[in-house]
């Protein structure tokens, strides 16, 4: 039997990241990868572009995510400053995008991943291997022994990355709902006519959950970033557990065309510019508000004629128009489950110590990332829990 101090299972960023942090204090780590290499999710990460992480001040970044007392001490013990001098050591460079998003400066995720596993040196990695059962003791697949385990497994998105469902039962450590997360919705209604086109800073709305951000037509339904991060809003609240069974979806979610102006300002701007600009086509006065390319669609489901002139808009149709530019809806039947970006759920943080990541019910057995009852908004927050929780992982087990 192969005997390691410390065994880390799963080789995402998670997993690497707590490789290198126990790699500092211990010469006897082992990496046990199912696929015959690293990091796929990563290398899918940010559309190939890798966002690695979210520049905001730490306190404003912690407020974006539920779990936010469990990631505060991953999160100072293992800083942006640290992640990113590990890339910035070795050349490689980062640029900051809009909302504070860190991407590096080659656009490629490949030179994330090089670089991560330049530093795995000491690391025995073991490719191709399926961890499919830890013993106590503990004795994994039967052949190899370690003092301390660091499950790193993922969640279940994406199974063509290696992640599974059957992970949650590789330990006793109790799992909570398993859900889909940043997921793309799949309407009722074909939108193959407008796919392709964006809607800029609108406000979607489920009940009473609301995100502003871009929402982009698809041919199935509606993606984009406000629509995924909502997404993650719909499953928190719906009860279903991918577990068992998968959820049945059939409710409306609203878009807010307008945010910035209230009804009654648009009653109050369309009563003085139906008047000054009586000669305009309904049309072309909407380019004001809406997306060009998608007016045509807008009024043709309101069923309104867009030649028409501002002049012989009468009253009802006039409420009509300003009723869904404040509320447009669409009927939503399911997930896009095929591009849902996370796991909503995981092992359960109720026994999991956040200062160690070491499980409360077994010593000496470690969690990091996805694997864990954790997940972000788009934007680099996930990748964000991958490291830092990898880190911690990673550091506690080899200086226990
Ligand atoms: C398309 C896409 C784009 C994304 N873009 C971004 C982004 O730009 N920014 C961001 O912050 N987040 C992004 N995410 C989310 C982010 O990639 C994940 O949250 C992150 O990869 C989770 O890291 P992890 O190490 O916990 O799990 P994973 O990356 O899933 O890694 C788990 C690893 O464990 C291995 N494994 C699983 N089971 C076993 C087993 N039994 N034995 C051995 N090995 C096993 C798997 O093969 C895999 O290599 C994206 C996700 C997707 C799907």
């Amino acid at each position: 039997m192969d005997e390691y101090e410390i065994a880390v299972i799963g080789g995402g960023p998670a997993g690497i990241m707590a490789a290198i942090a126990a790699s500092q204090n211990s010469s006897n780590v082992i990496l046990l990868e199912k696929n015959s290499s690293l990091g796929r999710k990563l290398l899918m990460s940010g559309g190939g572009r890798c966002n690695i992480t979210n520049q905001k001040p730490i306190k404003k970044l912690l407020n974006v995510y539920p779990q936010k007392n469990f990631l505060k001490h991953s999160f100072f013990t293992f800083t942006n400053e640290m992640l990113l001098s590990i890339f910035e050591d070795k050349g490689l460079n980062f640029i900051e995008e809009d909302d504070n998003r860190i991407f590096p400066e080659s656009e490629k995720s490949k030179d994330v991943l090089n670089i991560l596993t330049d530093y795995l040196d000491s690391v025995v990695i073991s490719y191709n291997l399926e961890v499919k059962s830890i013993e106590r003791g503990f004795i994994i697949n039967d052949n190899i022994k370690a003092d301390k385990v660091i499950v790193a497994t993922g969640g279940i998105t994406y199974p063509q990355t290696g992640c599974s469902p059957d992970n949650y039962f590789l330990t006793s450590q109790p799992v909570t709902d398993i859900k889909y997360g940043l997921a793309p919705l799949i309407t009722k209604k074909d939108l193959s006519s407008i796919a392709g086109i964006t809607l800029f800073d609108v406000v979607v709305s489920y009940k009473k959950h609301k995100v502003k951000g871009n929402v982009l037509f698809s041919h199935v339904g509606l993606t984009g970033p406000a629509i995924i991060n909502l997404s993650n809003e719909i499953s928190e609240v719906l009860t279903y557990n991918l577990l068992e069974n998968e959820p049945k979806l059939d409710f409306e979610i609203a878009i807010d065309l307008c945010p910035n102006l209230s009804r009654d300002d648009l009653h109050e701007k369309f009563n003085s510019d139906f008047q000054l600009k009586g000669k305009t086509m309904l049309k072309n006065y909407l380019k004001m508000f809406l997306t060009n390319s998608f007016i045509e669609f807008f009024l043709n489901e309101i069923n309104l004629d867009g030649e028409l002139q501002l002049s012989r808009v009468n009253k009802k149709s006039k409420n009509r128009l300003i009723e869904n530019l404040k509320r447009f809806t669409f009927e939503i039947t399911d997930f896009n489950k095929d591009l849902a970006k996370v796991t909503i759920g995981g092992v359960d943080l109720d026994n999991i110590n956040p200062k160690t990541m070491e499980s409360t019910l077994i010593p000496n057995l470690y969690f990091a990332g996805e694997v864990l009852d954790l997940h972000g908004p788009t934007g680099g927050y996930n990748l964000k829990i991958a490291f830092s929780t990898g880190y911690l992982a990673g550091m506690s087990a080899s200086e226990k």
